[in-house]
C-alpha cells in the first residue's frame, strides 16, 4: 500500500513506524491472547504502558519533578473549561492574550466561568501576529495568565513564551507539542490536544505544576478535578487506553529518531523549505502571516483567487497531497508540518506547487 502526504491539521499524520508496531501488536498484544485494547486498564500489562508513556514524556521534554504529567479526556477542548473552573470565580482574574481562534474559544469559556481580561488582542491585524512582550501588561492579581503557542488555523506560533514573572503561565500547546523543548521556567501549566503530534484523538496531555495542582478548586464534580487525576496517577476512571498506547509509540518513535533534537532539525527544515517557495513565487503563492510569527507547523497561504485555489487542491489530491485546504473559517490553504510528515513529503509538495505555477501561472 502506499500512504499518501497527508498535510492535515488534525487528527493528522502519525510516525509510520508507531501505526505499523500497533497494527504488528493490535490483535494479540505481546502473546497476552488479546489486544492491549481489550484488556483492563487496572491490568499489569496495561500499567506499563501507561506508566512507560508518562516516563517518556518527562524524559522527552524534560519535565522536572515539581510537575505533574496527566491525561485527561475530552480533548483540549474540555481544558478550555477545566482551566478556568479550577482557578477562577466571579472575584478571580486571569489575563488572556488573544492571537486567533484557539486563544478566543478559551477565552469565551473562561468568561463564563470568572474574570477573563484581555490584555493584547491581534483582531485589528486580522490575527495574523504575535504580539512582542512590550505591547500588553499583565495584571499584578491575575491568577494566570494564557496563551495559544500556536495557532493552527491562523498559522502564527510564540517563538518565545512571554516572561510572566509571579504570575503562572497556561500555554495550550496542541499544535506545537513535542515540536520543540518547554521552558519549564515559564510554563506553570500545558495542555494539548494529542490528535496532532502525539496519537489519535481522544485525550488531552496535561502538565501542570504540582503546587498549582494544589490550588485547583475541589468543590466540582469528579472528572473535572485535576487533584483526583494526579492522585490516581490519571486512571480516576477508564483512561483512552488505545490513545495512550499510540502516545507511547510515537514517543518511542520520536527517541529512536534521535529525540527533540532532530524533531526541531527536521520541523526547520520542512518549514523553511515551504516558507521559500511561497516567499520566492512573486506573489502566486502569499503567506498572510507576520514574518516573525510564522508557524513551523500549520503554514497558511492564499492565491490569486479562489478558484485557483479550489483547482491547486484538487490537482494536489490526484499527486498524493491531501489535506492542504485552510479552515473553513478562513479559507486558503494550508499544509500542517507534524513531526511524521517526512521532509520528503514537503519536497514533494513544494515541487507540485512550482509546477503548478508554471503550468497557469
Ligand atoms: N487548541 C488548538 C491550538 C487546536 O488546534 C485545537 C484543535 N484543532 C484545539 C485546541 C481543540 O482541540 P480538541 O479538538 O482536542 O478539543
Amino acid at each position: 500500500m502506499t500512504r499518501i502526504y497527508n498535510f492535515s491539521a488534525g487528527p493528522s499524520i502519525l510516525p509510520r513506524e508507531a501505526l505499523e508496531e500497533a497494527s504488528r501488536e493490535l490483535v494479540d498484544y505481546k502473546n497476552s491472547g488479546m489486544s492491549l485494547i481489550e484488556m483492563s486498564h487496572r491490568g499489569k500489562i496495561y500499567d506499563e504502558v501507561h506508566n512507560e508513556t508518562i516516563f517518556l514524556l518527562k524524559d522527552i521534554l524534560q519535565v522536572p519533578d515539581d510537575y505533574e504529567i496527566l491525561f485527561i479526556q475530552g480533548g483540549a477542548t474540555l481544558q478550555f473549561a477545566m482551566v478556568p473552573m479550577a482557578f477562577l470565580s466571579p472575584k478571580a482574574k486571569a489575563d488572556f492574550i488573544l492571537t486567533g481562534h484557539w486563544a478566543l474559544k478559551a477565552y469565551e469559556d473562561a468568561r463564563l466561568i470568572g474574570q477573563a481580561n484581555v490584555v493584547w488582542d491581534g483582531a485589528a491585524d486580522k490575527y495574523t501576529r504575535i504580539p512582542d512582550s512590550n505591547e500588553f501588561t499583565l495584571n499584578k492579581d491575575a491568577v494566570y495568565a494564557y496563551i495559544c503557542s500556536n495557532e493552527t488555523i491562523g498559522g502564527i506560533q510564540w517563538r518565545e513564551f512571554p516572561l510572566t514573572g509571579s504570575i503562572p503561565l497556561i500555554v495550550d500547546m496542541s499544535s506545537d507539542i513535542m515540536s520543540r523543548p518547554v521552558d519549564w521556567n515559564k510554563v506553570s501549566m500545558l495542555f494539548a490536544g494529542t490528535q496532532k503530534n502525539l496519537a489519535p484523538a481522544g485525550m488531552a496531555l496535561v502538565i501542570m505544576k504540582k503546587e498549582m495542582i494544589e490550588k485547583a478548586a475541589k468543590n466540582l464534580p469528579a472528572y473535572l478535578r485535576y487533584d483526583l487525576h494526579a492522585k490516581e496517577k490519571s486512571l480516576y476512571n477508564t483512561p483512552p487506553t488505545f490513545t495512550v498506547w499510540m502516545t507511547n509509540l510515537t514517543l518511542k518513535w520520536i527517541t529512536s529518531i534521535g529525540g527533540l533534537n532532530e524533531i526541531e532539525k527536521r520541523r526547520d527544515e520542512k518549514a523553511a523549505m515551504l516558507y521559500k517557495a511561497i516567499d520566492e513565487s512573486n506573489g502566486y503563492y502569499r503567506c498572510p502571516v507576520d514574518r516573525n510569527s510564522r508557524s513551523t507547523m500549520n503554514v497558511v497561504w492564499r492565491m490569486l483567487s479562489e478558484d485557483l485555489e479550489n483547482r491547486f487542491l484538487k490537482e494536489a489530491l490526484k499527486q498524493g497531497l491531501s489535506g492542504l485546504k485552510g479552515h473553513r473559517s478562513v479559507g486558503g490553504l494550508r499544509a500542517s508540518l507534524y513531526n511524521a510528515m517526512p521532509v520528503e513529503g514537503v519536497k514533494v509538495l513544494v515541487d507540485f506547487m512550482q509546477y503548478f505555477m508554471q503550468k497557469n501561472g
